[in-house]
């Protein structure tokens, strides 16, 4: 079914990797390509922080993207994003500050590869943490493998800082993240009580996975999540959050 039909739209990926990653197949060039094939608007390229083995470089990559690499390339909308790791109960992450306003959106996420997962109250202290530092913009994969998360809590603190939850086709697929569509259920409905943003994301790390938001989409649709607080549903939403997010912290 083409994006256009269904009742939520969904014209950004917000979560995708290249070669950067040092696990991922892509260019940067191929995913573009990927993304004007699957007919999207536009996407976050979101590269893991330097926490994570085997990623390229110190996360200098993404200040130079602001030089290198247009904001939009042939109608497509290129995001620079961060996939930071949170790498202690603090809710530290491996994004150094001062690169910090040269990414437009910052996921913050718990890997176990860079942070030993713990009980599920140390879990979510950490995601609250991070969303407390003010270095991030949203919270990857929080779909409750590995890293069990107290859903009420999480949302409740996503409302007050103003932090997007990232819905991620890659956990509701269950090939890597086991079966995680119970949780996200549970987190989206408490998410839509407390108003809180949410962004859809691929978590691709092949050019083939760029825009596969199928499942995400249909949880949206299934707990029928306000069109407004989805933001990348379009262009405009995605611009008006890291508006909002600018007033957070800086965004040049
Ligand atoms: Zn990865
Ligand atoms: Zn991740």
């Amino acid at each position: 079914m083409g994006l256009e039909n269904r009742l939520i739209d969904l014209m950004l990926d917000l979560h995708t990797h290249t070669v950067v990653s040092g696990h991922a197949y892509s260019t940067l060039k191929e995913n573009i390509e990927a993304a004007r094939a699957k007919g999207l608007k536009g996407f976050a390229v979101t590269d893991h922080g330097p926490a994570m083995p085997g990623v390229l470089g110190d996360a200098y990559h993404v200040v130079n993207m602001k030089l290198a690499v247009p904001k939009v390339m042939e109608d497509i909308r290129i995001i620079r994003g961060f996939e930071a790791n949170i790498i202690d109960y603090e809710g530290k992450t491996d994004l150094p500050t001062e690169f910090s306003p040269s990414v437009e959106f910052i996921i913050a996420s718990l890997h176990e590869i860079c942070i030993v997962p713990s009980s599920r109250e140390e879990n979510t202290a950490g995601v609250i943490n991070a969303m407390a530092s003010g270095y991030v913009d949203a919270i990857g994969h929080p779909d409750g493998f590995k890293f069990p998360l107290d859903y009420l809590a999480i949302t409740e603190a996503a409302y007050e800082y103003g932090i997007a939850l990232e819905v991620n086709n890659n956990s509701l697929k269950g090939e890597v993240r086991g079966d995680t569509r119970h949780n996200y259920l549970e987190l989206l409905r408490l998410a839509k009580k407390n108003r809180v943003y949410v962004a859809a994301g691929s978590d691709s790390h092949f050019y083939v996975s760029i825009g596969e938001l199928d499942m995400a989409r249909d949880i949206l649709e299934e707990v029928d999540y306000p069109k407004e607080l989805i933001i990348n549903s379009s262009v405009e939403s995605f611009d008006e959050f890291i508006r909002l997010r600018g007033n957070e912290r800086k965004i040049l």
